[in-house]
């Protein structure tokens, strides 16, 4: 493809546009790659136990005597391939639907499985959650625009369907507060709660099968505990969730993204290192916090310790860890960012005409930003900004903004910092567009 800014081909939430850049700065791929890998096929991991993954997005699909348990049910656009990739491999009626959490790409797709239970006569399936997923439903209504903004700018692509009436959900009929215990099929399914990515994720516990299955718990990269256009994350408390599922001792574990992981000792080892890497960024920020550093002080000096950092099952191609930085910041010591004259700021328009008066116009801004692009990426962001909100019609400004974060994009390994990237360069172009035609036209 020419275009490095092209639109994936669907809509999506966290799901990321092919990459066409494939050349981060690490050597492991894109998280497109990760969360491919299992794309289209039901894997056995244990008897009548599959993970199914539709689109980018796992579904653990159990057989019992009574019927399938499934944890999660992917995104909305995916429920047909759902129920295909279900019935290749089990007939069985759908008994009940545990959600792991009420993000839009694990509780939607199950429309065409309700349709087929009320084809075959089968009674409608439970639909069992944590309590807070009711909550999360129905704030999703009341932002859905926004929500729908937010999903676009992370995956570069079109605006993306969104729940906005009470109708366009699946509303969980059983909800639990800490732990529950479901009995199917003579079987016992441990729902566990957790504060992690989201505050209402449950973890399911098979333990006749030895299976766990965890939602976005874990999704093969960096966990998503910093994304810095939703609601609070909880790195601390999923780090805790990481040591209770190793404490089962689970020999298998579907997780909400990537491939299945197999083996008791290999489980163990993972969720270990993971939550050493989200403790060492608490720690990182609480020590400079108490040390009275600023914000960007804190995210600017974090190190992850070179024995994770090179891990593959956590690279930085989802979230970032300064990015979980400032969600323990924000967690622990409010939004301000230190600076007192932020605290009730002048609309940033105002100040980049001040500053670019004194360096003798947005041009001068701009050019500026241009000689640093090749030595420091970071300011020449900074300064391309500015000189674009200076001077909106300004040519100079456009193109020195459009290549300093083009360049900042190809840089940037993590989806969620791509996405911001990408709008930031695909507007100075558009911008330039339109600036080119109208002076064309004149
Ligand atoms: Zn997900």
């Amino acid at each position: 493809m020419n275009d490095p800014f092209a639109a994936p081909p669907d809509d999506t939430a966290d799901t990321p546009a092919p990459a066409e850049h494939r050349t981060p700065s690490g050597t492991m791929g894109w998280l497109f790659e990760v969360w491919a890998e299992p794309k289209g096929r039901a894997i056995e991991v244990a008897p009548r136990t599959w993970q199914v993954t539709a689109g980018v997005v796992n579904v653990a699909v159990i057989e019992t005597d009574e019927g399938l348990v499934l944890v999660d049910t992917a995104m909305r656009h995916d429920g047909p391939e759902l129920l295909r990739l279900i019935r290749t491999v089990t007939d069985a009626p759908l008994h009940t639907v545990v959600y792991s959490h009420a993000h839009i790409d694990h509780a939607f797709g199950h429309g065409p499985l309700l349709a087929e239970a009320a084809e075959r006569g089968d009674p409608p399936p439970r639909i069992v959650a944590h309590r807070a997923v009711m909550d999360r439903f129905r704030r999703y209504i009341r932002t859905a625009d926004l929500n729908t903004t937010v999903n676009a700018r992370q995956s570069g692509g079109p605006r993306t369907w969104w729940p906005r009436h009470e109708t366009d959900i699946f509303w969980p009929d059983t909800v639990y507060d800490d732990t529950l215990t479901l009995r199917i099929g003579g079987e016992n399914f441990h729902l566990h709660h957790a504060r992690a990515e989201t505050d209402d994720a449950t973890w399911v516990w098979i333990p006749g099968r030895r299976v766990v299955c965890v939602g976005d718990l874990w999704n093969g990269v960096c966990p998503n505990a910093g994304n810095p256009q939703k609601v609070q994350r909880y790195a601390d408390e999923w780090a805790d969730a990481f040591d209770r599922i190793a404490a089962v001792g689970p020999d298998t574990l579907i997780p909400g993204h990537s491939m299945p992981i197999l083996g008791a000792a290999t489980i163990r080892e993972r969720l270990g290192n993971a939550a050493e890497l989200l403790r060492h960024i608490v720690a990182h920020t609480l020590d400079a916090l108490n040390a009275g550093q600023r914000p960007d002080t804190i995210l600017d000096t974090l190190r992850v310790p070179p024995h994770l950092a090179d891990l593959p099952y956590l690279q930085p191609l989802h979230d970032r860890p300064e990015f979980i930085a400032a969600n323990v910041i924000r967690l622990h010591g409010g939004w301000w960012n230190g600076y007192a004259a932020d605290l009730l700021p002048a609309p940033r328009e105002q100040l980049a005409a001040v500053l670019a008066e004194l360096a003798g116009g947005a041009d001068a801004l701009a050019a500026k930003a241009r000689d640093l692009i090749g030595d420091d990426l970071q300011l020449a962001c900074h300064l391309a900004e500015l000189a674009v909100l200076a001077a909106p019609d300004n040519t100079g400004a456009h193109e020195a903004a459009a290549e300093a974060f083009t360049r900042r994009f190809d840089a940037e390994t993590s989806f969620m910092g791509r996405g911001i990237y990408r709008i930031a360069a695909t507007t100075s172009r558009e911008a330039l567009r339109t600036l080119t035609t109208t002076r064309d036209s004149r």
